[in-house]
């Protein structure tokens, strides 16, 4: 839900200041019912709004799952001139990422224009699962998998506990899953050299039930109205 003005701003009708003006004059009806009071709450998806009988259109929703290639930013533009996702997707697409990867993970992201999903998952808040195939260096036993599964000191805290499985140990590498619900700066990398295995290379291959499947680096696809209903 959000404030009557904003959406009216967001759809371009006016300014928020204008917009204002426009509710406590009257003129805005939400499902037919004239609505004068400043910060009413809707559902731009939901509810009818009209200013003076016309309909408000808002901007399509977009929502798309890209699997990120190493070396691209993850934010909408890069003072340094560096590819970024957004670039990635195409400029016909006015979509940001929801959270971020590091330039050299690879993996699930996901775009979109709809600030109130994005700003609800990246919320702490929802806790939702990110999952992640991480090489790394050295032979992880179960004891440390175990310790980084039960949780591990970090500069900025201990971590909350995470899902791990180790997936192929060899030639003095390992790979393992690991989901996390918290979103630090790094925090994969971070809490594998803290155990002692730096990571060697990462990729997100899933978020809450939404899964990388078949995507190559580079390859994207819209998510289906039934996967936007369940993120909501
Ligand atoms: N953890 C990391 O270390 N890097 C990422 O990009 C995501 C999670």
């Amino acid at each position: 839900m959000e404030r009557l003005q904003k959406v009216l701003a967001q759809a371009g009708v006016a300014s928020r200041r204008k917009c204002e003006e426009i509710i406590t004059a009257g003129q805005v009806q939400v499902n037919g019912v004239v609505v004068t009071e400043l910060g009413t709450k809707v559902n731009p998806h939901q509810d009818r709004i009209e200013v003076n009988g016309v309909p408000i259109t808002s901007e399509e929703k977009v929502y798309i799952m890209l699997n990120k290639p190493i070396g691209v930013v993850s934010t909408a533009s890069d003072p340094q001139g560096r590819k970024t996702v957004v670039d990635v997707v195409g400029a016909d697409q006015r979509v940001y990422p929801v959270g971020r990867l590091d330039l050299d993970t690879s993996g699930l992201l996901l775009m979109t224009n709809d600030g109130e999903l994005a700003n609800g998952m990246m919320h702490p808040r929802h806790e939702i699962d990110k999952t992640y195939r991480a090489w790394v260096r050295g032979n992880v036993n179960s004891e440390a998998a175990k310790q980084l599964a039960s949780g591990v000191e970090l500069e900025d805290g201990p971590t909350a506990p995470a899902k791990v499985k180790i997936v192929q140990v060899g030639n003095g590498e390992t790979q393992i899953e690991i989901t996390i619900h918290e979103g630090r700066n790094r925090q994969v990398r971070r809490m594998c050299e803290a155990i002692g295995h730096p990571v060697k290379s990462l990729h997100r291959v899933q978020v809450a039930f939404l899964k990388l499947g078949r995507l190559r680096y580079g390859e994207m696809r819209s998510l289906t109205p039934a996967e936007v209903d369940r993120l909501y």
